[in-house]
């Protein structure tokens, strides 16, 4: 699934390509996307709207509309959003598609949207376990608000980090930063990742951390994700950035994808187990 990275990468990619349009018409292949809208009433709500701007809410791209509504789309494991000027080269984001967004519609074209000025915007989705919703300001709120603290925002310092990390004390790191309703965005790839430049394991229980250990944590996690957004994200099985090119951050990695091959930093080879449901990944050694 994208993490954080992809989605504000896709995110300020969609801004700078749809900003200012104006939807003209909607097709929906797939109605279960859209609910709890009918299909039909979603095309006709949608209609005659216009982008004001495109953002990122956890792992959520959030589509700002006229007339105070939103257009909220969770890529989830495969989807994908391809944006088709009228003239010059597609902008996908998501699930990388083996034809680069040419020969569209095609079988995993879930919806379709026009907009007047003849470019289209596609969503795509092998597996269609991802989601489209048309919703107002307060429906908005009611889907977001639940989500955790943006580990990017201003707001989110040593002190809040350090409070929702020790909620939990008996859970371990891994478990504790999958928590989407204590800190939003974070995945497989990033907790690894992070964990490792914080020398910590991502099995150790929080109430084990010492507090240099914690704010490691905290500033090896807003190193990653940074590092990871500058790089356009990290491209495993299942994201291409919204230009169709590979996210750069997989040069970067240090553990995640790397079991058996040498530690970056002292040789030892790297660990893979499973934990919290997921393949973890961690040096023995350099990580305590
Ligand atoms: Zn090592």
């Amino acid at each position: 699934m994208p993490e954080l990275p992809e989605v504000e990468t896709v995110s300020r990619q969609l801004n700078k390509a749809i900003s200012g349009k104006t939807f003209k018409s909607v097709v929906v292949h797939v109605p279960k996307m859209v609910l709890p809208l009918s299909a039909q009433d979603f095309a006709q709500n949608i209609s005659k709207k216009k982008v004001l701007g495109v953002s990122r809410r956890a792992k959520i791209v959030v589509i700002s509309l006229s007339g105070k509504h939103f257009f909220l789309v969770h890529l989830k494991m495969t989807g994908q959003l391809i944006f088709v000027p009228k003239t010059g080269k597609a902008v996908v984001g998501g699930h990388p598609q083996r034809d680069g967004g040419r020969n569209l519609p095609n079988n995993y074209t879930q919806a379709e949207f026009k907009f007047t000025d003849g470019s289209t915007l596609y969503f795509n989705d092998l597996r269609k376990f991802g989601w489209l919703k048309l919703v107002t300001e307060a429906e908005k709120n009611i889907i977001l608000d639940p989500h955790g603290a943006e580990p990017l925002d201003k707001k989110f310092t040593l002190n809040i980090f350090t409070e929702l990390l020790t909620k939990y004390p008996n859970r371990t790191i891994k478990q504790t930063l999958f928590d989407q309703h204590l800190i939003a965005g974070m995945g497989n790839i990033y907790i690894d990742e992070a964990s490792f430049l914080a020398k910590v394991l991502p099995t150790r229980k929080i109430f084990s951390l010492s507090k240099s250990e914690i704010e490691k944590l905290y500033k090896s996690m807003l190193t990653v994700l940074k590092l990871s957004i500058k790089m356009k994200g990290t491209s495993a099985r299942n994201y291409v950035t919204s230009t169709g090119e590979k996210g750069g951050f997989v040069k970067y990695l240090n553990v995640y994808g790397r079991a058996n091959l040498p530690c970056t930093t002292c040789g030892t080879k790297i660990s893979k187990i499973k934990h919290a449901g997921r393949g973890t990944h961690f040096c023995e050694k350099c990580q305590k």
